[in-house]
């Protein structure tokens, strides 16, 4: 899908037009999230195309005087991955001279732009603050993401500046994989190392308007697809040695695979930057297995305490299988594709309202919702509206009694049932009468 990436400073509204791009045509499902948070990115049903939406926004995680720094970062990472940048900017407050910052760098950006002045209530307003914002250079459209002024001119422009031809997606493949990890923990050697001898296609998209290697691997009639090893193959530089985390590059892989995998070292443990990066595919629900890499670094007699330190430090996704791998002695690698195909198939999994439906009475006999202030959830029944994570719908009186403690016993009771062990699930509470 093409990718649309929200950039701007702070309060200018981007979380807001996010959420109404995403919302517009969409039913509203989710009326309050359970266990699950509200994520950075969507897809967008557009009238005549389809395409992800990144609000980065969401992504700025820093305060004060790394804000800035951190807001350029999105920009350059928006300029070297997104087919159409929406760069936002609030029209009650006219042109800043971080908007005039911003705007000089997208002038560089060989990606198209389209300036979203936001904050525009109506024609009256929209031809008073226009002549601010031409010196800025790009093609605009004057909004109120708010209340929703001009939203579907927005949404034709978004539409038609989209790239003409996009390349189709390998239709014939049985798992896409993505790899993410810091550099050097050994990515590149895993794909060399699992492809080995075997019938190696590469299919090169360079050219495209996003430079990407798919790397195919078949076997027997099965096949298998690296996406965008181009990042991963890369030769590491100085400045990638000092790369942040980043959560658009995530986003762009994690969005073309069924499965993620996160390399890990064995020899240096977890880093903060390791930290993030989970967090983040945690927060997003994205499928993943996490390959700890270079164990053959390990003495034997260290490998319990190893994968006691992993296990600790990885219990708060608690769903990801842990594969502990070396690229030099081949320990583990056998295990790697396999244990990926049983988290597509768990993540893929559609389940029947009966069984739900028994599911939930089984659960609620077994421990009814507690009470909150002299009130009890009653739940009426669930839904499984979507797969790749399964997302399920518990639809109750009051959304408000369920407490974060119930709603875990909830995803217990699913995972249980369903044999759900290994790929994220994502609960969703829902009042009905
Ligand atoms: P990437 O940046 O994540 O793609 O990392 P590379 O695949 O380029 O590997 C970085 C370095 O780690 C290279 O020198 C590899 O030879 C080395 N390496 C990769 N896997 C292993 C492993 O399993 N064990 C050991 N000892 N070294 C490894």
């Amino acid at each position: 899908l093409p990718f649309v990436v929200i950039v701007g400073r702070p309060n200018v509204g981007k979380s807001t037009l996010f959420n109404r791009l995403l919302r517009q045509n969409k039913a509203m499902v989710h009326d309050r999230p359970g266990v699950t948070r509200d994520s950075l990115y969507g897809r967008v049903q557009g009238r005549t195309r389809d395409y992800t939406l990144v609000d980065t926004g969401g992504l700025v995680l820093e305060q004060g005087a790394q804000l800035e720094e951190e807001i350029y970062e999105q920009v350059r990472e928006a300029m070297h991955s997104a087919d159409l940048i929406l760069f936002m900017v609030d029209g009650s407050a006219g042109v800043t001279a971080l908007d005039e910052q911003l705007a000089a760098m997208l002038r560089q950006s060989r990606r198209p732009v389209r300036l979203v002045v936001n904050k525009v209530d109506g024609e009256e307003r929209a031809a008073l603050v226009e002549g601010d914002f031409y010196s800025l250079g790009f093609d605009m459209n004057m909004v109120s993401a708010a209340h929703g002024y001009n939203m579907p001119v927005l949404q034709e422009a978004i539409e038609s500046s989209l790239p003409a031809h996009e390349e189709p997606e390998d239709q014939a493949a049985h798992l896409r994989l993505s790899l993410l990890g810091r550099p050097n923990v050994g990515k590149s050697s895993l794909v060399n190392t699992l492809l080995g001898q075997e019938r190696v296609l590469v299919s090169s998209r360079a050219g495209t308007t996003r430079d990407c290697v798919d790397v195919i691997l078949e076997k027997g009639d099965k096949r298998y697809v690296f996406i965008d090893t181009a990042g991963v193959r890369r030769k590491t530089t100085i400045s990638d040695d000092l790369e942040r985390f980043s959560a658009l590059r995530a986003i762009r892989s994690c969005q073309r695979s069924d499965v993620a995998l996160l390399v890990l070292d064995a020899l240096s443990g977890m880093v903060a930057q390791d930290k993030k990066l989970l967090s983040f595919l945690e927060r997003e629900k994205i499928p993943l297995v996490i390959v700890v890499n270079k164990v053959d670094q390990i003495p034997r007699k260290d490998l319990g305490k190893l994968k006691r330190y992993f296990q600790d430090e990885l219990a708060f996704c608690a769903h990801a299988p842990v594969i502990y791998t070396s690229c030099i002695t081949r320990a583990g690698l056998g295990g790697l594709i396999p244990l990926a195909e049983k988290v597509l198939g768990q993540s893929r999994v559609r389940v029947g309202t009966g069984e739900l439906n028994r599911l939930v009475r089984d659960a609620v006999q077994a421990h009814q919702p507690p009470l909150v202030k002299g009130r009890r959830a009653k739940i009426y029944y669930l839904t499984q509206p979507g797969t790749s994570p399964p997302e399920f719908v518990f639809f109750v009186n009051d959304p408000g009694l369920i407490k974060p403690a119930y709603a875990r016993y909830l995803e217990k009771q699913i995972r249980k049932s369903l044999g759900l062990d290994v790929t994220p699930v994502k609960l969703f509470f829902r009042g009905s009468h």
